[in-house]
């Protein structure tokens, strides 16, 4: 539906990145790298949940000889995290590291930048070029105009990128992050007009998911509907499976991501509503969890607006005084007392 931007492509272990290749959701880890097993369950999780990469933070030499033993125990690609280590980023490439993200803020000497894109050659290691708005020197003043501000990060990352670039480096991936929306959005717009490399989209420090999720959906959803993005991470503080979650949603409001599990719709209620249509709906909720097809489902709460509301689902439960219709495909099926909904939903979802 919408036009992705042409990039290159790039390959990060077994996942393609760019150009018409499938947006990638990615997250972190948010355990100790150096605890193996909870690692090890976790990246498991984020796989399971729609993560086609995972990125681990390897600050400490004992972390990156956990990484080499994570990267063997599971099958999806593992990004290492570096920050202010050339030695980090070296070992963690020698580990397996599909890709190495590198921050321009904290690793900038050319010697050290040559050592690492010379070992990624030899590995086939994937580099993300990873600037935070936060970590660029000159960015740390206040009261810098945003356009300024912009303007110093395209500049950063055009000097970093022509460092690998001289070296005929080009496996590159590139982001910009901001805690700021709209900072990120126009930051993104120019990197994507300069450069044609894939780009990893995400905010950074965006808060807690309640707080992280519409300031995401915005900055992330503008660019993506503009083809901008071949990969994204919602930053949330906690569980990553809900960054994973909220990835997913973003990419499914658009149309970029085919789902596998079923969708539920809920009318918002209003004075017309004769049965408590919320806690309906989270029974169905539960009830669907663990169910893999793409099914839709509607919740509504009268037969006012319900049924027409509910046409395009493949299975409507319109609710009225003590019972609730069922709807396949707009038309009427059976009518259910109250008490026997989720019964006779679970019924009618064998036969979907
Ligand atoms: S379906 Fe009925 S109860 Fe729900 S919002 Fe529409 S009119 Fe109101």
């Amino acid at each position: 539906m919408f036009k992705r931007r042409k990039t290159r492509t790039v390959k990060v272990g077994r996942v393609i990145i760019g150009s018409s290749a499938p947006i990638v959701i990615q997250s972190m880890t948010k355990t100790p790298t150096t605890d193996i097993a909870r690692c090890v369950r976790q990246i498991n999780q984020l796989a399971q949940a729609g993560c086609g990469l995972v990125r681990l933070a390897v600050p400490t030499r004992l972390d990156t000889a956990a990484f080499a033993k994570i990267v063997r125990k599971v099958s999806v690609p593992l990004i290492a995290d570096i920050h202010f280590s050339t030695n980090r980023a070296l070992e963690a490439i020698e580990a397996g590291a599909a890709k190495v993200r590198l921050n321009p803020g904290n690793i900038k000497s050319r010697e050290s930048i040559h050592r690492i894109i010379d070992a990624a050659k030899m590995h086939k290691t994937a580099i993300r070029i990873g600037i935070n708005e936060a970590s660029i020197r000159d960015l740390k003043k206040q009261n810098i105009a945003p356009q300024k501000r912009i303007a110093l990060m395209l500049k950063e990352m055009k000097k970093y990128v022509r460092l690998f670039e001289n070296r005929s480096f080009t496996q590159l991936v590139l982001s910009a992050k901001s805690s700021d929306a709209s900072r990120t959005i126009e930051i993104n717009r120019c990197i994507a007009e300069t450069f044609d490399y894939p780009i990893h989209l995400g905010l950074t420090h965006a808060g807690l998911p309640e707080d992280a999720r519409i300031p995401s959906a915005i900055a992330l959803g503008t660019l993506l509907a503009e083809g901008i993005g071949d990969t994204i991470r919602v930053s949330a503080a906690g569980n990553p499976l809900v960054e994973t979650k909220i990835a997913k949603q973003i990419l499914i409001a658009l149309g970029l991501y085919e789902r596998s599990t079923p969708e539920l719709i809920v009318c918002p209620t209003c004075a017309r509503a004769e049965i408590d249509v919320v806690r309906l709906a989270r029974r169905v909720e539960k009830a669907l969890r663990g169910i893999d097809k793409p099914l839709r489902i509607a919740v509504m709460g009268c037969i006012v607006n319900g049924p027409g509301e509910a046409a395009d689902a493949d299975l409507g439960i319109c609710a009225a005084k003590n019972k609730a219709y069922f709807y396949r495909n707009g038309r009427k099926i059976s009518t259910v007392p109250e008490n026997k909904i989720i019964q006779a939903l679970l019924k009618e979802l064998q036969n979907l």
